[in-house]
Order: C-alpha cells, then structure tokens, then sequence
C-alpha cells in the first residue's frame, strides 16, 4: 500500500531537510511485527531534535520521525495484537534510530506497544503522548517518595519548571486535577493566564530560579518539584525544597549541567529521582497509561492541544528547540 510520510533527507552539504512524499508497505523497516495504520503522532522536544539532525540522535537517512504514535493494528505476526487492535507506542528510539509515527503507516515491534488504555480515545493518548506519559510517571515518583496533596512533605507548593511546554502543562493540569497546589515556572509571561487556566495557583518568573546563588541551601519553599530544564535553576531549586522532599528530573531544556553540594541530600534528605519514559518496563507503563487516563483534566485538552499536519512539522521543530511550543501539538497524518 502507498501512504504518506514526512521523510526528513541529509543532504550534500549536510543540512537536514524534510518533504512530505509517498512511500510502500515494503519501505518500512523490517524486523517489526506489528503493521499499525496510523492515527496521531504528537510533538516533543526529541521530535525536534531529530528533525534537525541535533544531539545525533538520527544514524541513518532518509528518516521518518515521530517518537509515539497511536494508530490500528493492520496486520500482526505476534498473536499479542490482531487487526484491529488500538495500540500506543512510546519509547526505544522508536522515531529516532528507527523509522516513526509521522506517516500514515508505520511497522514496529511488538515489544513496543501497549494496548490503548480504556477510557481514552486515540486523540487524547496522543496529546497526552510522550509528554503526558512522562508528567505521569515524575507525579507517580514524587508520590511513591511520599508527595501527597495535603502538602505533604513540608509545606510548599509543587513546583514545574518549563510548564508552559509539553511535559510541563500536562504536570500543572494534572497534579492540579490532583488536589495539589502548583507552581508553575514560566519564561514567558504571556502564559500565565494559560497556566493559571491550567490550575496553577501561582505563576514564578524563570528569572528568579535562573540567578545563580553561592548558599547550597535556602528557604525551603516546595514540597516537591517537575524539572523539565536543568541546568541552573534546577542547581538552584534543589537547595529550595521542604525537608524530605523529591525532585523529579525529567528534562534539560536549559542544560544538562548542575551545580549543588551535598548539603541538600545531607542535611534536608532531598530525593533527586531520575524520570525516564523510554526504559519503562510493559507493566510499569500499562499503569502509568491507566493513571493518565484517571489523572488527566481532559476538559482543558482543547486549551492544550494544537492539530498540525504532516506540512507543518519542520516549522514546529524549530519552534520547540527555540523554547516556543505552548502545549501540545497534535500531528493528524491524514489530513
Ligand atoms: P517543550 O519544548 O514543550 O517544553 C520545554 C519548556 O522548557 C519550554 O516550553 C520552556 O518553558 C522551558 N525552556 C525552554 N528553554 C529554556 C531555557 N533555555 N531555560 C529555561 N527554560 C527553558 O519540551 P517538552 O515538554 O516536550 O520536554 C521538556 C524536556 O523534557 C525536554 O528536555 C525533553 O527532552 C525532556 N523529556 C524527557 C523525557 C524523559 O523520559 N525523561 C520524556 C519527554 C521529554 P516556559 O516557556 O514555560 O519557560
């Protein structure tokens, strides 16, 4: 069958440039068993990274990004899944070293996919996507480490940094939905009315996390925290947290490097948990998928979510690497 996919294409002088075209069934890569016909990829910060050959993430051109995809199962040589089957796949370089969900027809593993789980629609699976499973697990860490909405431990609110973009208003609207107070962390003051809509109760300038400080340890202000920038405000937000508190360290937006000592962890018992979505065991992520489904708000997804076509998604990988997404963009291949 011929279908349509964004092929991004390295060219001579080494520029990374990417046109919608048709290709076949026999195009894809071999080696998956699950034929899945499409129904919505989704943006995220790697999606751009992998359209514009940043962080080397892509080997091998011509590619076909898209890191997650929600689609029907067309054809199946493993007898987990049979045509007609709703899948999610998120995760193992799927869209990175292999060919992804930005086509109407894509070809993975088995090992790969989740089934839809009840209660969502294949759109809201995959504007919640990556981001939203990620949201998902960093609230399911700062929980088993003892967060609970009564403003336990400590008595601050709960911080996200970079929450204006993907993970991060997904984090607001669902630790909000929750019970939780939140703190939302934006550079960009445009969006506070956004976030506030989202259920933020408070709005905190980038500014004043990004100012470096020479004492490891201040006021504690925060009962925990999503951390989608590192780099110096992440250096600066650990001294912050309330006695006892986790911070769940999902992104580096803003740097991969931090600076902090050992007194927080010493003298505060401060959790730093690492968050990733990618090598999440099959159980793991049936439950983080189910908690979405329960967790997310999904009458504000039509103030999260923008639909773009497989056209426009050179464009928008510029403007999520420029820090410009608000939400989430929604890719529909078939329109
Ligand atoms: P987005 O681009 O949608 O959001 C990132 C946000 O970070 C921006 O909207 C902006 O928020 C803020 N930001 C951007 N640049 C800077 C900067 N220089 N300094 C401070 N803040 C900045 O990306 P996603 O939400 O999709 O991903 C967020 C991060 O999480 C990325 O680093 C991504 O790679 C990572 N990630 C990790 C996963 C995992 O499994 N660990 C899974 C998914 C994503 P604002 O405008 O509000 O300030």
């Amino acid at each position: 069958m011929s279908f349509r996919a964004l092929k991004v294409t390295q060219n001579d002088d080494g520029s990374i440039t990417g046109d919608v075209a048709q290709i076949n069934d026999a195009d894809l890569p071999e080696g998956g068993e699950v034929l899945v016909d499409v129904d919505y990829s989704n943006l995220n910060y790697k999606d751009g990274l992998c359209m514009t050959g940043g962080g080397r993430l892509v080997r091998d051109y011509p590619h076909i990004p898209g890191v997650d995809m929600v689609g029907t199962v067309a054809e199946s040589s493993d007898d987990r899944y049979t045509p007609g089957d709703k899948v999610v796949v998120t995760g193992w370089r799927y869209g990175e070293i292999w060919w992804g969900g930005y086509a109407q027809r894509t070809r993975v593993k088995a090992d790969w996919c989740v089934p839809l789980a009840e209660g969502l629609t294949p759109r809201q699976a995959m504007s919640l996507g990556t981001a939203g499973l990620t949201a998902t697990l960093a609230i399911m860490a700062l929980e088993n480490h003892g967060l609970t909405p009564d403003k336990g431990p400590g008595k601050g609110d709960v911080l996200v940094t970079g929450a204006a973009g993907g993970v991060g208003s997904i984090a607001v609207a669902m630790l909000a939905h929750r019970g939780y107070s939140v703190a939302a962390v934006t550079g960009r003051p445009e969006t506070a009315e956004y976030l506030t809509s989202l259920g933020a109760s408070k709005i905190v300038p980038r500014e004043e996390l990004a100012e470096a400080t020479t004492r490891p340890m201040e006021s504690a202000l925060w009962a925990g925290c999503i951390d989608n920038v590192g780099g110096a405000s992440l250096s600066r937000l650990i001294g912050q947290m309330d006695y006892g508190a986790s911070v769940a360290a999902v992104g580096n937006a803003s740097g991969i490097k931090i600076e902090t000592t050992v007194l927080p962890f010493l003298l505060r018992g401060v959790n730093l948990l690492g968050i990733d979505s990618v090598m999440q065991p099959y159980d793991n992520r049936i439950q983080a998928w189910k908690n979405a489904a329960a967790w997310m708000p999904f009458d504000k997804l039509d103030d999260v979510v923008t639909e773009a076509r497989l056209e426009d998604m050179m464009d928008y990988a510029q403007a999520i690497l420029k820090g410009q997404i608000k939400g989430r963009v929604l890719v529909n291949p078939n329109t």
